[in-house]
């Protein structure tokens, strides 16, 4: 398996691909958020040491709630790449809001947990783009059967 196929989260892997192991991506991801909702709030909102202004605080607690019931399990990908908006309109912007605001603060602040979180990223986007490419791939051959068919019957008449 190379380098870049042990990045990508279990549910993209083809399934001849073996699955060395079940990782459990939960713990390091909620870790990741509420280091980034302390960051952002304490730039933000005025707080400090890390604690949160209330808004922030109920923000997370439906965040960390809805990770729970993740559909994706213990396999989960990084959330703020998902594709399901899991924690609703409203509560999903202000999660990417603080996710997006908090970045320059984290890098800062917990460089080797944002490289390590940057890395898992960048695996959920080339699974993603993997799998972009295998379904065009997959249109593009049944177009060109669809044009062939077309073709033969034309030669008949
Ligand atoms: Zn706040």
């Amino acid at each position: 398996m190379s380098f870049l196929s042990k990045l990508i989260p279990a549910r993209f892997r083809k399934k001849k691909d073996p699955i060395e192991e079940v990782k459990n991506n939960l713990p390091k991801e909620r870790e990741n958020i509420k280091k980034s909702f302390a960051v952002y709030c304490n730039a933000h909102h005025n707080t400090n040491d890390g604690k949160l202004c209330p808004k922030c605080s109920a923000l997370l607690l439906v965040v960390m709630a809805k990770m729970s019931r993740c559909p994706y399990g213990i396999t989960k990908p990084v959330c703020d790449r998902c594709d399901r908006q899991c924690f609703g309109e409203a509560h999903n912007k202000a999660f990417m809001e603080i996710m997006e605001g908090s970045r320059r603060g984290m890098l800062v602040r917990h460089p080797m947990m944002t490289v390590r979180h940057k890395i898992m990223k960048l695996g959920v986007d080339y699974a993603k783009k993997r799998q972009n490419d295998a379904a065009s791939e997959k249109a593009e051959s049944r177009r060109k059967a669809r044009v062939d068919r077309l073709k033969k019957r034309k030669e008949k008449t």
